[in-house]
């Protein structure tokens, strides 16, 4: 296996529910850990990284709002939740060893971690730190997909990954469907077509009409990551 990156800057996108592990809410420390070893992996060869985090394991504002509550408030609840996963990853990524980590949230919360700003968030990469960009885009309605997507663009990010919990993107859901079969390789604009649920439009769009380079891979393979950022393209689905 080569040893050499293959890109210089990825933003890798983790849901909030991959922090749940086998519970069935809040954070596992185990998955923490793990995920900040495979970070490390990557960290160690010259990648730099940044890392975007939901909040679907605390709250999520669809959820609260169907339940009643006010959406903007819902979806601000849902923006503070990636801010509690965000620190939890950072006291990870720091733990272990040898990294060092910044949060950056696109909501002000000082004394707990930075703003968002693009060029000083560019400057930790570039200084080898990991960055977490937390609070999604800032502002309700928005998901973080659409804020991974956004935040990958806006730093030049040369490959954004989602990591989820199938190795990739299939034909149908392959746990209801046993015809399914995993695209290797997927247009964006085959993706929107088909409606595959990778990501939601929005984040879909933003990739595709800047040439965002995507790769769905399942984040529980051990090692994946560094494969994949070592040039590896057999591993989950690349979307161009
Ligand atoms: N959210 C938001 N604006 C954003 C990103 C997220 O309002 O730009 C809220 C929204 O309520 C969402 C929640 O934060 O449901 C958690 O994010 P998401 O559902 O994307 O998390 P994931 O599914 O990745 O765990």
């Amino acid at each position: 296996m080569s040893q050499q990156p293959a890109y210089k800057r990825i933003l890798l996108k983790l849901s909030g529910e991959a922090l749940m592990g086998e519970q069935d809410f809040g954070i596992s420390p185990e998955v923490t850990a793990f995920l900040a070893r495979e970070v490390q992996s990557v960290v160690d060869i010259g990648v730099q990284v940044a890392l975007v985090v939901g909040g679907g394991n605390i709250f999520r504002g669809e959820g609260l709002a169907r339940a009643g509550m006010d959406r903007v408030t819902g979806d601000q609840m849902g923006m503070l939740a990636t801010v509690i996963n965000a620190l939890a990853l950072q006291d990870a990524i720091e733990r272990i060893g040898g990294m060092q980590a910044r949060v950056q949230s696109a909501i002000r919360i000082n004394e707990v971690c930075e703003d968002f700003i693009r060029r000083k968030a560019m400057r930790h990469l570039e200084k080898g730190r990991v960055v977490v960009f937390a609070a999604g885009t800032g502002n309700p309605f928005f998901t973080t997909d659409s804020a991974a997507s956004l935040r990958a663009i806006e730093i030049e990010a040369e490959l954004m990954l989602k990591a989820t919990k199938v190795d990739g993107i299939y034909s149908a859901d392959p746990k209801k469907d046993p015809s399914a079969v995993r695209y290797q390789e997927i247009s964006y604009d085959e993706a929107l077509g088909k409606r595959l649920g990778v990501m939601d439009q929005t984040a879909m769009v933003l990739c595709r009409d800047h040439g965002m380079r995507l790769c769905v891979y399942d984040m529980s393979r051990e090692g994946a990551l560094r494969r994949i950022v070592t040039g590896e393209t057999g591993i989950g689905t690349w979307v161009n």
